[in-house]
């Protein structure tokens, strides 16, 4: 999952940046609106956490720009304790959900995951395709109900191919998903993990269901 943070407060932002990424999650730090706003427009995210006081341009004034554009990104807000008005413009500008502080890390990671599971339409957190069964809240894989033990990475690709399995995704895609930090990345270390996730899934080589397309990408094929 890729999750925009945007939350001026510095400890703050860090501890739950730290807390998201323990969870499996990527995460981008903007420390203002106006950064937020320049993320959340230029890059592809699941989600977006926005704190309301922001210096520059407020939370709400970010979530009414991205609603103007027609973005659907899911919003959760941070609002501050006892401030009703907040939580009440917050969801009029357009988003979806909100937390007061202080919170509890877990359940903001709970709240997020809630939201990413709605945008996505699934009423159901375990996606299923084929034979496979993924649980983003546990990490569990099974094939045909039996374990398959992958890496916490490994899931991370499974569960970004199987999502987007409606369609090619791109060697560069998939990195920027992984390691968007990474500036030098090696593209042989994605062809090495998709191999291994390949026998992982498919020990005996007969279902194939991560496909390479020629000079485009990677498409999860199993249950389309
Ligand atoms: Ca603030």
């Amino acid at each position: 999952m890729k999750i925009l943070l945007v939350e001026d407060e510095c400890a703050l932002r860090a501890a739950v940046a730290a807390a998201l990424r323990d969870s499996g999650a990527t995460v981008t730090e903007a420390a203002d609106g106006r950064e937020g706003l320049f993320f959340a427009t230029e890059y592809p995210f699941d989600v977006a956490i926005i704190d309301l006081g922001l210096p520059g341009m407020s939370g709400l004034e970010v979530i009414r720009r991205l609603r103007a554009e027609g973005s659907k990104l899911p919003v959760l807000i941070l609002t501050a304790r006892g401030s009703w008005q907040e939580k009440v413009e917050g969801l009029e500008s357009g988003a979806d959900d909100y937390l007061t502080k202080p919170f509890e890390t877990p359940e903001l990671i709970a709240r997020v995951r809630a939201l990413w599971r709605r945008a996505g339409g699934s009423a159901s957190a375990i996606l299923v395709a084929g034979p496979y069964q993924l649980d983003p809240d546990t990490q569990q894989t099974r094939c045909d109900g039996q374990a398959v033990e992958l890496t916490a990475f490994e899931f991370r690709v499974l569960e970004y191919l199987l999502r987007h399995r409606s369609r090619i995704v791109s060697r560069q895609e998939l990195g920027d998903y992984l390691y968007p930090e990474d500036e030098e990345r090696d593209s042989n270390v994605l062809e090495v993990l998709i191999g291994r996730l390949r026998r992982k899934l498919d020990p005996e080589g007969t279902r194939h269901p991560i496909e390479t397309v020629r000079g485009r990408g990677y498409r999860f094929v199993a249950g389309n």
